[in-house]
């Protein structure tokens, strides 16, 4: 019996042969594979800038540098994403500070953001992430980024596919930049690899030049001519975060079928709504005028309605063959950041959202025969 997994990535014949061909030609890092995903993920998003990169981490980070954080600046966002969202404040020198979330979504809580930003002076940047691939309010948050003067990154690692009212996820209608991960547990996958999207030209190039150095391709040295056909200038510090040619033409094949992965997901998920009713499980939040890219499937386990743990279910699941996932141990109590000063009990909802949630496995390939055993053995756990 094969253990079914939380998360995983669905490779077809079609994506190893879009590698093997560019591992048969010329290039083989960053050249016309990079330019033809970046094209598709920026039709696919409305027309936004697409610069592709090493990871979604690599995307926080020089996304954080062009949003001008440094020493002195203050970044904001959610403990209840991965540690990348914060630590792109920390790589440039920035302090990190959080806000709550709402419990029923899991995402950035408005309310919390209003308050916070009536209590204090407000960050240089926020950092919403929508949570399982489901869209932040950010309509709310594009109006308070306005009225307080902050800049907006989404970081969108779970939502390419995603859509907020007549908006794709990554268009960057309500925010300065968004930021996609790549990896192969995401909606499509690189292996490793992400991307940064913005509606600025300035910006995408700002973008190029520090995925690549500092090194502006076209630029000379101030004032000079260049040396020679073999010149190059590094107009700043940058640094190497490259997608390489393989990876782009898997990106791109994949983004063929993105919504044939965003439907399938959609499947499962409404199958995992009708199978648990019963349970004494919170279902996720799917209603309001947004589509998910449905990343994830987090259940919080009811601790009103059952006896039993999230450490019970959890175990309970791995002896059955199947390896759930927990999303996300809040940021503020890593140990990385209780040295900073954080503690337990400052963002209370999500604490609680960590203390019951469960990622039940969700990906594109997943059997719904497989889904059945997951469901199976929920009931025998929470009987
Ligand atoms: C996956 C993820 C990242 C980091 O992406 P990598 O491509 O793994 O570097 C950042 N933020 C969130 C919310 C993620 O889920």
């Amino acid at each position: 019996m094969t253990v079914i997994p939380y998360g995983r990535q669905s490779i077809d014949a079609a994506d190893i042969e879009r590698v093997a061909e560019v591992l048969r030609s010329d290039w083989i890092t960053q050249g016309p594979a990079i330019e033809r995903f970046e094209a598709l993920v920026s039709d696919y998003c409305g027309g936004a800038h697409a610069v592709a990169v090493s990871s979604g981490t690599a995307a926080l980070h020089i996304a954080a540098i062009a949003a001008g954080l440094g020493p002195g600046k203050v970044l904001w966002t959610v403990p209840n994403t991965f540690v990348a969202s914060a630590n792109c404040a920390r790589y440039c020198g920035a302090a990190v500070d959080f806000v709550d979330i709402d419990l029923a979504t899991g995402n950035l809580s408005v309310d919390a953001l209003r308050a916070k930003l009536d209590a204090g002076p407000p960050p240089d940047v926020l950092v919403p992430v929508h949570f399982a691939g489901r869209p932040c309010d950010m309509a709310a948050v594009h109006d308070l980024a306005l009225a307080h003067g902050f800049r907006v990154i989404e970081d969108a690692s779970h939502a390419i596919g995603a859509r907020y009212g007549d908006h794709a996820i990554g268009g960057c209608a309500h925010s300065d930049m968004a930021v996609f991960s790549f990896h192969p547990v995401k909606i499509v996958t690189t292996a490793e690899g992400g991307m940064v999207m913005t509606r600025s030209a300035e910006v995408a190039a700002r973008l190029r030049r520090l995925r690549s150095h500092g090194i502006d391709p076209g630029a000379a040295f101030a004032g000079d001519e260049p040396d020679g056909p073999w010149s190059y200038a590094q107009a700043e510090l940058g640094f190497n975060y490259r997608m390489t040619d393989m990876q782009a033409a898997l990106g791109a094949s994949q983004m063929g079928r993105i919504e044939d992965f965003i439907a399938r997901r959609h499947h499962l998920a409404a199958r995992y709504d009708r199978a648990l009713a019963g349970l004494p499980l919170r279902l996720p939040d799917r209603g309001g005028e947004v589509r998910s890219a449905l990343h994830l499937y987090v259940v919080g386990i009811d601790r009103q309605r059952t006896n039993v743990s999230r450490r019970q279910v959890f175990d309970g699941l791995v002896e059955r063959g199947i390896r759930p996932q927990v999303h996300y141990i809040p940021v503020h109590l890593q140990p990385y950041y209780r040295d900073q000063g954080f503690a337990a009990g400052q963002f209370p909802a999500a604490e609680r959202h960590y203390a019951e949630a469960l990622s039940l496995p969700l990906f594109a390939g997943l059997t719904e025969d497989d889904q059945d055993r997951v469901v199976a053995a929920l009931h025998e756990l929470l009987a």
